[in-house]
């Protein structure tokens, strides 16, 4: 039998397949509080850089104020407020995953 959180991930895995889900649509799927998402996430991000068959994707947050996209932030959190016009109107991140070629080869 496996662990809980090993099958919590990959729940979220088979849920962001070929889809966009924020960190809040993930936790009302699971039924688990968002943070616990947040805390899965690097993992899964961890577990899919050596898998050549997929590719986890981040849209990134944007801000609705001004469209700022927040394309280099290395977090997976949303931000709190926009750098450019500091609005707290931000959108969330939303992940997915998908199935890649193989690159090089
Ligand atoms: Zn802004």
């Amino acid at each position: 039998m496996l662990p809980p959180e090993r099958t919590v991930r990959q729940r979220m895995i088979e849920l962001l397949a070929e889809t966009r889900l924020s960190a809040y649509q993930l936790a009302q799927l699971l039924g688990i509080p968002e943070r616990q998402v947040e805390d899965h996430l690097p993992h899964i991000v961890k577990s899919l850089v050596r898998d050549r068959s997929r590719r986890f994707v981040l849209d990134p947050s944007a801000c609705s104020e001004c469209g700022f996209v927040f394309r280099d932030r290395t977090k997976l959190t949303r931000p709190s407020r926009c750098p450019t016009c500091r609005s707290e109107a931000v959108s969330a991140p939303r992940y997915g995953i998908d199935s890649g070629k193989a690159g090089k080869g």
